[in-house]
C-alpha cells in the first residue's frame, strides 16, 4: 500500500472528534512530500533539529507538532513556525516557550505531558504535578503560551485492558480539570493526544482527539 492509501485508510477511522497526526521521525523529505502531495499536512516530529530543517524545506502551509522532549535551549528553532508542543513537563518549560513566542509575536499552543504507563523512561509530570503547573497563580502571567490539552503515552504491552486503563486515566483526568478549573487566556481543556501505531483505535474509543502515528503509515524506522 502506498503512504497515501495508509493515510487515508487511517484518516477514515478517525471519527468526528480525532484528528490524525502523521509522525515523520527518521523519514525523508521525499516522504513528507508524497503524504503532503495526497493533501495531508499535519505532521508530527520528536526532534527539534529535524523539524527545523524538514521545515526549513518543505512548503509552508504544514501544521508541525513537536511530540518529543524539549529541552529550553532548543525552542529558538521552532518558535516561529511550531504549531503545538504536545511534551510540556514544567512552567519552567513553559515559561521559557512563552519568551520565544514572544519575539515571534504568537501564542504557541501546547499540551501537558502526563504520566500514564508504568515504565519509568517515558517523561512525563504525575496529575498532581500538573494540577500544581495549572493552579500557580504565575501561570496567569504568560501571554504567548497556551496550554490545549493533555498528552500521554501507555505502555509498551500487549495488554489491550492495561492500555485501555491508562488511557481512560488520561480521559478522566482531562475532564477532572475541564470542570474544576477555569478557562482562561492560558489554559483551555480542548485536546488529548493519546493513541500510536499499536493502540490508537483504543486511544479513539476512550476519547482521543490527536493521535500521533507513524509507522503504521510509513513502515517500521
Ligand atoms: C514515535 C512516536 C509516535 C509514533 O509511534 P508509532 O508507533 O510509529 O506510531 C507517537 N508518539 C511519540 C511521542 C513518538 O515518539
Amino acid at each position: 500500500m502506498s503512504i497515501a492509501q495508509n493515510i487515508g485508510d487511517i484518516d477514515t477511522r478517525m471519527g468526528a472528534k480525532t484528528r490524525l497526526i502523521a509522525v515523520t521521525k527518521t523519514k525523508p523529505i521525499d516522504i513528507l512530500l508524497e503524504a503532503y502531495h495526497a493533501n495531508f499536512k499535519r505532521f508530527g516530529e520528536n526532534k527539534v533539529q529535524e523539524m527545523a530543517e524538514k521545515h526549513q524545506a518543505l512548503p509552508k502551509d504544514i501544521e508541525w507538532h513537536l511530540i518529543g522532549h524539549l529541552q529550553s535551549n532548543k525552542i529558538k528553532y521552532i518558535a516561529e513556525f511550531v504549531s503545538m508542543i504536545h511534551s510540556v513537563d514544567s512552567l519552567k518549560l513553559l515559561r521559557e516557550i512563552d519568551k520565544y513566542a514572544a519575539k515571534h509575536h504568537r501564542v504557541i499552543d501546547c499540551l501537558l505531558q502526563i504520566a500514564i504507563s508504568d515504565e519509568q523512561t517515558k517523561f512525563g509530570m504525575s496529575q498532581q504535578e500538573a494540577q500544581e503547573l495549572m493552579d500557580d497563580p504565575a501561570l496567569l502571567e504568560l501571554n504567548h503560551v497556551c496550554i490545549k490539552g493533555l498528552m500521554g503515552m501507555a505502555s509498551n504491552t500487549t495488554d489491550e485492558a492495561q492500555i485501555r486503563a491508562e488511557f481512560r486515566s488520561l480521559k478522566s483526568f482531562f475532564d477532572h480539570i475541564s470542570t474544576t478549573r477555569k478557562v482562561s487566556h492560558v489554559l483551555q481543556m480542548q485536546e488529548i493526544s493519546m493513541g500510536m501505531s499499536g493502540d490508537y483505535p483504543i486511544a479513539i474509543e476512550e476519547g482521543s482527539t490527536l493521535v500521533r502515528v507513524g509507522s503504521a503509515i510509513f513502515g517500521s524506522r
